[in-house]
């Protein structure tokens, strides 16, 4: 899964059936019609059919999502949920303590019932898969919510269902799923009656494959000349959301290429970028093994600056098919959707993914080197200035993810909990890493070298799970260059220093330093959000209106008395603005007066003195002359293409 890193803000265990399990075997499948004509209207309806045997059965509605790493299956949604055998409303109970459990008994003499259920698509824009995810013109499908499935098998690979999608008049539609004859994978036209049929999947593959559909909608073959092939499949509210340059197609394109080249594997079929264009949608990304669930600002493909603040979530979720999907941590490897999941590794993940996303977009010419370097000095500086990290380490971020999602970078009092911090101090400790490698081994080998091994393990495949462990990472890149990478994983993983690792940086041939000039990735996002970054000088994050985002433990604006929520009203006695108080913070430098605010607080106004005199500062890498260029030789293409 991946969000920018950016300031916006034990009974399930005895569902055991006491009988022989029906078969929902691909030659008799759980049947599944899903039908999107309400999705404007934010509700989807659903009819099952599900072979059973008499007697008692426990029906399941996903719990833990692979990709959101928690148990977030949105099971306050399912409504309208109506079980019959031959014509008859059958009675059901919900289990009194697993929520996701529905008991029911089968009557004599049935071999299938018939399921209705609806899933309400009411949710904000904000949130995962769950979030919003239609809107009048287009509609992201994850069928884990909508189907019911039985208990009693130990891996979800062993049920399979047969899906089937009813569209909206005049849509076309996306997804991983293989469709059956008449038909093939780059079709985006159901038949005249608006329905597609797909062939009978694993449950697991079922939930894998998320189905994009929408009025306005493309399809781009990228990279036509590699095998297997790859789609970016878009849909959007408006057609003129659509327009992409030839440039932005070609960036894609190497992508595909260079992706090809650092990964020496390919663990899928055929692969479909599946993007939602839409500000009526939440914005994040999820991975699968075929395809991406990725949802974009509306303008995203016409918008330079937005284009570049998600220039990594494509690269990020594609290297996730291999990092994540095809290689897992054992501790996320459950086989099933019940089975509580260990977040322990996810900094190698989600941290090796964000690293990667972000070094393919910059070899891919998505963004451009001196980008690529924009945002990490960002995220170095922010994480340099993270007092949590004193009582919390990076370990526990991972540990802890199940309950630390739900919080933004920037959002109250983030900086001194922590949240996912495993993604951003992912890039600083795989830098670190990749950096070292090179170090060791005098240039001659990379942190390309591990993930040709580590990830292309087995070559090309179909897609399935290879589990892996601590030990297994060290071994890989014990295997690359003898080196203590137990010890300098775990002392990155367990460090309460009150600094970020910056190793990599400096290994990199940079620095981390400070001017009054936003650097450019800083500015795009002011310009996106309006929010002053007056982080790493004053110590808050300050929206357009005053309002505090954050306050900086330890910063002027907390020994001021500044705190979350609260908002600033005048600025030296006059009505506030962003400029305004970047004036005063100019013009405090180098004099002893404080800059006096007015300010609310739950209704009650107070005057604080911000005792502050340092300037403007924002966060830039420079190089270091007379150093080895690694960073730079890290971000060059491996393809021609991409030269
Ligand atoms: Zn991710």
């Amino acid at each position: 899964m991946h969000f920018r890193f950016a300031p916006i803000l034990g009974l399930a265990a005895v569902l055991v059936v006491p009988f022989s399990l029906p078969a929902q075997t691909p030659q008799n499948p759980i049947k599944i019609t899903a039908d999107l004509t309400d999705a404007p209207r934010k509700i989807i309806h659903a009819r099952m059919t599900i072979p059973v045997t008499p007697g008692p059965l426990t029906l399941l509605y996903a719990k833990w999502i692979p990709g959101e790493h928690m148990p977030d299956g949105p099971v306050d949604n399912l409504a309208g949920l109506f079980i019959t055998a031959n014509g008859q409303q059958l009675p059901w109970v919900r289990d009194d303590v697993d929520m996701y459990a529905i008991r029911v008994t089968v009557p004599e003499g049935v071999t299938e019932l018939d399921v209705k259920d609806d899933f309400l698509a009411t949710a904000a824009a904000s949130g995962f898969s769950a979030g919003a995810s239609t809107s009048a013109n287009l509609a992201l499908l994850s069928w884990n919510e909508l189907v019911l499935y039985p208990a009693g098998h130990k891996d979800d690979a062993d049920i399979y269902v047969q899906p089937s999608v009813i569209l909206p008049q005049g849509w076309q539609y996306a997804t991983a799923l293989p469709r059956t004859s008449p038909g093939k994978e780059s079709d985006t036209e159901p038949a005249p009656d608006g329905a597609v049929h797909f062939d009978p999947v694993s449950l697991e593959q079922l939930i894998d494959s998320p189905l994009l559909s929408g009025k306005y909608f493309v399809q781009i073959d990228l990279a036509p000349e590699v095998t297997p092939k790859h789609y970016l499949d878009i849909a959007s509210d408006g057609p003129e959301d659509l327009k992409l340059t030839p440039e932005t197609i070609s960036a894609y394109s190497n992508l595909v290429r260079e992706t090809g080249a650092l990964y020496q594997s390919r663990h899928y079929g055929s692969y479909h970028f599946l993007v939602t264009a839409s500000d009526q949608v939440a914005h994040f990304g999820l991975e699968h093994h075929q395809s991406s669930d990725d949802r974009v600002p509306e303008k995203t493909f016409v918008d330079d600056n937005l284009l570049l603040l998600s220039a990594d979530l494509l690269p990020h979720e594609f290297t996730h098919s291999w990092n994540g999907k095809y290689r897992r941590p054992a501790g996320l490897a459950t086989g099933n959707y019940e089975d509580p999941m260990k977040g322990n590794l996810l900094w190698v993940y989600e941290g090796l993914t964000n690293y990667l996303g972000n070094v393919l977009a910059a070899r891919s010419k998505i963004e451009t080197a001196a980008q690529y370097r924009d945002y990490l000095a960002q995220d170095a500086a922010t994480l340099d200035y993270r007092p949590g990290r004193t009582w919390r380490d990076l370990q526990d971020t991972a540990t802890a993810a199940q309950i630390l999602y739900a919080y933004g970078f920037g959002s109250p009092w983030d900086n001194w909990r922590r949240n996912t911090d495993y993604y951003a101090e992912g890039d600083l400790v795989w830098l670190d890493v990749d950096t070292t490698i090179r170090k060791l081994t005098n240039d001659k080998k990379s942190l390309n070298d591990f993930l040709a091994a580590f990830e292309g393990l087995g070559g090309n495949t179909q897609p399935k799970v290879v589990p892996y462990t601590f030990d297994d990472v060290v071994k890989g890149l014990n295997d690359v260059v003898p080196y203590d990478w137990a010890g300098f994983l775990t002392e990155r993983l367990t460090s309460k220093a009150p600094h970020a690792p910056l190793g990599g940086i400096e290994n990199g041939g940079y620095k981390l330093v400070y001017t009054d000039m936003p650097n450019d990735i800083t500015q795009a996002q002011i310009n996106a959000t309006g929010i002053t970054m007056d982080w790493w000088s004053i110590g808050a994050y300050v929206a357009s209106d005053g309002r505090i985002e954050d306050v900086l433990v330890g910063s002027p604006a907390d020994k001021a008395g500044l705190g979350p929520g609260m908002q600033i009203v005048a600025v030296n006695s006059r009505q506030f603005s962003g400029a305004l108080l970047n004036d005063a913070i100019r013009d405090a430098k180098g004099n002893t007066n404080p800059i006096a605010l007015i300010v609310v607080n739950t209704g009650v106004y107070k005057v604080l003195a911000l005792d502050y005199h340092d300037g403007l500062r924002y966060p830039h890498l420079e190089r270091v002359d007379g150093t080895p260029d690694r960073l730079d030789d890290i971000l060059k293409p491996m393809t021609s293409a991409a030269k």
